[in-house]
Parts: structure tokens; sequence; C-alpha cells
């Protein structure tokens, strides 16, 4: 067995030579996009609450911009390396394009363990990070928004001392940000959302319909809830939910044969999307392992929850029934595990397609900010669904005329997109 550690970088590149062969790509096109155009690395020192002095890394990766100002959220994690933060950046780049809209791709980070930091410490990273990079972003060359471990707070620092540095206000800057502070309504509902958006429609192709549908989920946070929530309001049912339990340091699969209630649920979970066992059993749930959400008869899997989840050990649990998989996460099934989706002829509903509703919620807000008019929340969430609508067929459609797995066939519209904007612009 290989002892090599996973890295995500040249797991990104492999899936790019893979679609620059299907796309026959020129040698120059994929040396500059199996690369990115721009990276930065820099410190950021900061006076700690005790009063020494701490330095930080951080990194901002443009992958390509060659269809608009690149976008990309900023993780604060203690594991955080420039690799990941290059593959986060090409992904990006892809999943703008398969939703078509007219922005790139990057991805940012600092090293930091935000659990270990006080608010004001916090602050000042986030301000700092803001200072090493003020020149290389703006809302008309790279636009950041919160990820793992950032949040609406942090995005509001960081647009302050963009804003004071540039004596100006750019609301655009960032996105992310808190409602009255210049965020858009409908952010929160915006990836689930899209999920089911993207499912309503394969299910549409299948024949199949919302109302007579059963759902099993992994994940029971942002994600998942909204995905749930809009799957009921379309008549769905979902039997289960499997999320973490902190105290156990275990997942659980919390079922109900005749449909979970979200509501229910909702009042027994914490704000990081932990159920409380003891109250689920309470309310007549079966507590099953974590894994069980997999195995269940349902005709759609959502997994929700984090990657590296439909494995080559697991994937053959998944029941006969099952007709389609719309992956909430980002990179919840292996590639081996994928192989045996594609034989099945499992209807799979790619990652960078079906949770694309976060980024392009996202884009609404800098279009927001930029026209200083703000929509209601109905407005987002129908553009939401016209725009993951359009894309979801488009990418359906090349699938079918070329005989392609929904995987490979997001990737060659969304890789050919970006290819495109570079051949226009005389870039290769
Ligand atoms: P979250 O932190 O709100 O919720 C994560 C959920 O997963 C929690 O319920 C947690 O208990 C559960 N979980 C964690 N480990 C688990 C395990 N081993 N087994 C079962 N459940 C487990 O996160 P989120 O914002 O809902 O994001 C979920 C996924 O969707 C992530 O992969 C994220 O990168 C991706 N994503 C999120 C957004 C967004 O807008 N929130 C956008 C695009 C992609």
């Amino acid at each position: 067995m290989s002892t090599k550690a996973f890295n995500a970088f040249e797991m990104a590149q492999t899936q790019f030579d893979k679609v620059a062969e299907l796309l026959n790509l020129d040698q120059g096109t994929r040396d500059l996009l199996r690369q990115p155009m721009r990276e930065f690395h820099f410190n950021i020192p900061v006076r700690m609450d005790d009063g020494t002095v701490q330095v930080f890394r951080g990194f901002r990766v443009q992958h390509n911009d060659a269809r608009g100002p690149a976008k990309g959220g900023i993780r604060f994690h203690p594991m955080e390396t420039i690799d990941t933060v290059r593959a986060l950046a090409m992904w990006m780049c892809w999943k703008t394009a398969v939703v078509d809209i007219p922005l790139g791709g990057s991805k940012g980070g600092v090293i930091c363990d935000p659990h270990n930091l006080s608010v004001r410490e916090l602050e000042h990273i986030a301000r700092g990070w803001v200072r090493q990079i003020a020149q290389n972003i703006g809302p008309l060359s790279d636009v950041p928004a919160p990820d793992v471990m950032t949040s609406p707070q942090i995005m509001l620092w960081m647009l302050d001392e963009y804003e004071t540095i540039m004596r100006a206000q750019y609301p655009g800057v960032i996105t992310g940000k808190p409602v009255n502070m210049g965020g858009s309504l409908g952010r929160t509902e915006a990836t689930g959302y899209g999920v089911i958006y993207t499912v309503r429609e394969a299910l549409k192709q299948l024949g199949m319909r919302p109302d007579n549908s059963i759902a099993s989920v992994q994940g029971f946070g942002n994600v998942a809830q909204y995905a749930i929530q809009l799957f009921n309001q379309l008549g769905g049912t979902v039997i289960c939910v499997s999320c973490w339990d902190q105290g156990d340091s275990l997942s659980y699969t919390y079922r109900k044969k005749d449909g979970v209630s979200l509501d229910q649920l909702l009042g027994i979970t914490d704000r990081f999307g932990g159920i409380d066992k003891k109250k689920a059993k309470d309310l007549g749930y079966e507590v099953l392992p974590g894994d069980a959400w997999i195995e269940q008869e349902a005709d759609i899997l959502l997994p929700s929850a984090i990657e590296n989840q439909i494995t080559a050990e697991n994937v053959n649990k998944i029941s006969k029934r099952v007709k389609v998989i719309a992956e909430g996460a980002n990179g919840p099934t292996t590639p081996q595990a994928d192989e045996v989706i594609q034989q099945r002829g499992i209807f799979l509903i790619p990652d960078f397609l079906a949770n694309s509703g976060g980024v392009t919620c996202s884009y609404f807000e800098q279009v927001q900010n930029a026209m200083n008019y703000y929509w209601q929340k109905d407005e987002v969430l129908g553009k939401l669904d016209v725009k993951m609508t359009a894309a979801f067929l488009a990418v359906s459609e090349l699938a079918v005329r070329k005989k392609l797995f929904m995987r490979d066939a997001a990737f060659v519209i969304a890789v050919s997109r970006v290819a495109q904007a570079c051949r226009d612009r005389g870039w290769v």
C-alpha cells in the first residue's frame, strides 16, 4: 500500500488532465489551466493577548480569472496547506464556469486554529490578511468569501480594513457579509435549495415525482437542513439523517420510516448540526450506526456532510432502489466508488454542480452591492432556481448526447468554457 499522503492539488490536476484529454486541449491551454495564474504567500504578524507577537502564514491563490473576477472563500485552519488552497481554487474555477456566472476561481487561507484564539486575535488576523493582499483583491479582480471557520463577522472586519486602506466604500470586495451590512437575503438557504432544484430536474428526467420520493441524508448542517426543507415542500419524504456526535466522537443515523420532522429535529440540534441523541430517542427516532444512511431503501441519497463518505468499502451497500445521488458536500465520493455508481447507472449530480447555489448567491450579493439596491428573498431564490436549472439542463443534455457520466459532462462544460475565455482573450 502506498504511504504517500493524499494531495488534493495532485488529485485536481489528475481530474483536469483527464478532461483535457477528452477535450483534446492544446498543450499551451493545458499548461495554463493546470496551474494557478497567481499565488500570494505572506506573513501576518499579530500581537497576541499575552503581549507576545505570533506570525501566521497566509495565502491567496487565483487559479484563473479569464471569465471574470476570481471568486473563492478564505479558510482559517491549523492544517491548511498551499496545495489544498491550490486545489480548492481550481475547483472554484470549474464551479463558477459550470453554473455560468461571470467569475473565475480563487481560494485563500491562514494557518491558525480559531478554537485557540480570542475574538480580538481573530480580528487582527483577519485585518492583517487584508493588509497583505489589499492591492491584489477587489470587486473587479478577486472577491473572497467565508469558508471553513470564517464567518460573516470576519468578512465584515476584512471589508472594513479594505475600505480603510482604499478610502472608499467597496461593499462588493467580499461576500457572505451579514444581511444588514450588504449581505444577500437567501444566502443561508441557497446551497441546500440549489441541491434540490437539481434533484427536482433529475427526477423529471427519470419520470419520477418528488411527492412519491424518499430521500436519505448524510449531514444535518446548513446544506442538509435547507435541502430537507425544500424537498419536504415539494412533497418528498426524508426517512433519515446522519450527523456527528461531539460527545461520543462518532456519527449516528436518526431514522423515522414514515419521515423525519425537520422542525422537531431542529429543536434538538446544536449550532454545529449535531443532534441530541437522548432527545431523539425520546421523540421516537431509531438511532442507528453513522453509516446506516447509505444503505436505506430510498430513491435519493443526499451526502451533505463531509468529503470521502461514499467509498469502495461501502458503495455496494447502496440499495437497488436508489436512482439519484446529489452531492451536497464537496468531494463525498471517492474515484473508486464513482466507477461503481457509474456502472450501476445511478443518476449522479456532481458536487460542483449540485452545491453551486452558494457561490451563485454570492454572485447575486455582488450584483446587489454594485447596484446598491437589494432584492427580496423570493427574487433572489427565483433567480437562483433559473440559473441552477439552466446549468443542470446543459450538463444533462451533454451527458446524454455524448454518452458521458454526469461528472465528466460537468467537467467538460466547465473546462471548455474557461479554455474558450482564455482563447478569446488571446492568452492561448
Ligand atoms: P455544517 O458544518 O453546517 O454541517 C456539517 C454536518 O455534517 C453536521 O450536521 C455534522 O454533524 C455532519 N457531519 C460531520 N462529520 C460527519 C460524519 N463523519 N458523519 C456524518 N455526519 C457528519 O456544514 P455545511 O455548511 O452544511 O457543509 C456541508 C458540506 O457542504 C461541506 O462539504 C461543505 O464544504 C459543502 N458546501 C457547503 C456550502 C455552504 O454554503 N454551506 C457550499 C458549498 C459546499
